[in-house]
């Protein structure tokens, strides 16, 4: 053997995407790309990718599962969470029995939520105080153009819905910073310190009521906009679900195009992966589940979080229709934590062991392990699962590459993958690597997008 074959045939060279991407390739990812920014665009919160994710789902034939229905191989289900979680299923042809095939994204994304009593002027300017959500780099929200997205509960009971900022027409928001010229103290400050949460105050208005001579003459005159448009008075604050989020919508990145850019990569850029094939899936071997969850940003928590039991109704649900059991569903099941993982920056090589980190562009990245520091937190996939996974993937021609979060005593993070795996579901994470997660603007490859998408298909498919 010469010294180049064994070179080729005993060493791991991961190959660049695009110098294995085939043309029709590369016109179904500019496709898929293409309908996933609208999705972005159109679903900025847990909310509205619920909203859209039922839509698309009805459109492609699924129904409401109820309990006690009865299921033949191919029918399609789905479960509306109290509209902040979905999960939809592919009957297969094998039993409940023999396990699922499971894609798990969350749908929640970081963001500065309103506070139950929010509105307040401070030297005739009106502000709504925030309370961020998830982990973020406080500085980073301030001065951009930002919207709110929401629901709000009135007191006569009626549900409205609250989207301003987002048409070209809207008025956006923002949260302000120190000019630079009197930045001597706070430029001192970490980064963490710098923005306080409590400084996450967003401007409402500064116009006065006219002809009043009482207090707080501004936010009277905001609060009367809200309610002419809305129908709200102030104390229907404590019943809304309210957000900032960054304005504007997801772009193309890049001279040449490669990646896209917008609020809430993580994790929607992994639900709309899960959720594209399985909507496009026939009838499967085994049982295709598909999980859209929400505040995995916070721990997964909740009723609409991946640890909330609403996850084995759903699937109790189905293997009753077969009279099949849950726990040997679970024990025989197999789940791909579809997540976000970081892509390496060179611009903060020292953060990463390049040898281990995503690349942009180099597929979907798998991951064994995340958690922090001795892996704490992680469900640490066994070399068998992480077998299973690369031979799928590779017998289905999708290009993927190994993914950790960072050098091991940088940081870390976590999934939903911890909470599967506790079900006794072998479970292992992959995803898309983003630059600059967590930030307003997070940044993606569309071939990395593409692959996910790919990824995904292959496990439904699966055994
Ligand atoms: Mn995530
Ligand atoms: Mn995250």
């Amino acid at each position: 053997m010469s010294n180049e074959t064994l070179r080729e045939t005993l060493l791991f060279q991961p190959k660049h995407g695009y110098d294995r991407l085939d043309p029709a390739q590369k016109a179904e990812m500019e496709s898929y790309c293409k309908d996933y920014a609208a999705f972005m665009d159109a679903a900025k919160t847990e909310r509205e990718a619920v909203a859209f994710t039922v839509d698309m789902a009805e459109k492609a034939g699924f129904r409401p599962l109820q309990p006690g229905m009865t299921l033949k191989p191919g029918d399609r289900v789905y479960r509306n969470n109290r509209g902040k979680s979905i999960m939809l299923a592919v009957v297969g042809e094998k039993s409940l029995n023999d396990g699922v095939n499971i894609c798990a994204a969350h749908i929640d994304s970081p963001r500065m939520d309103v506070k139950p009593n929010p509105l307040y002027e401070d030297s005739e300017i009106a502000y709504l105080k925030t309370h961020y959500y998830g982990g973020i780099k406080k500085y980073q929200w301030t001065t951009v153009p930002l919207a709110i997205h929401g629901v709000v509960y009135r007191r006569d009971g009626q549900l409205v819905n609250v989207t301003i900022g987002e048409d070209d027409n809207d008025p956006v928001l923002c949260v302000s910073d120190l000019l630079v010229h009197l930045s001597g103290d706070q430029m001192k400050k970490t980064l963490a310190e710098g923005i306080s949460g409590e400084q996450l105050n967003v401007i409402l208005g500064t116009i006065p009521l006219s002809g009043d001579d009482g207090a707080d003459r501004v936010k009277l005159a905001v609060m009367n906009l809200l309610h002419e448009k809305y129908g709200m008075i102030e104390e229907d604050f404590l019943s809304a679900e309210l957000t900032i989020v960054p304005a504007g919508k997801c772009r193309e990145v890049g001279l040449d195009r490669s990646l896209l850019g917008a609020y809430g990569h993580d994790d929607r850029v992994c639900a709309y992966a899960a959720l594209v094939p399985l909507l496009a899936l026939g009838t499967p071997e085994r049982t295709a589940v598909c999980v859209l969850a929400d505040k995995e940003e916070i721990g997964s928590v909740g009723v609409s979080g991946m640890q909330s039991s609403c996850f084995e109704t759903f699937v109790q649900d189905l293997c009753d229709s077969q009279g099949a059991s849950l726990n040997r569903c679970f024990e025989s099941a197999f789940c791909l934590s579809a997540d976000v993982t970081n892509a390496f920056d060179p611009n903060f090589a020292e953060t990463c062991d390049k040898r281990n980190n995503a690349r942009l562009n180099y597929g979907v990245g798998v991951c064994k392990y995340t958690g922090s520091r001795g892996k704490g937190g992680a469900s640490d996939a066994s070399a068998e699962a992480m077998g299973y996974l690369r031979s799928l993937l590779d017998a289905n021609g999708i290009q993927w590459q190994i993914a950790t979060l960072g050098k091991v005593d940088q940081g870390g993070g976590g999934t939903v993958a911890a909470y599967m795996a506790n079900r006794n579901i072998v479970t292992v994470d992959a995803g898309v690597p983003v630059l600059c997660m967590h930030a307003p603007w997070e940044l993606v490859s569309k071939l990395d997008c593409y692959m996910t998408m790919k990824a995904m298909a292959a496990v439904y498919a699966g055994k």
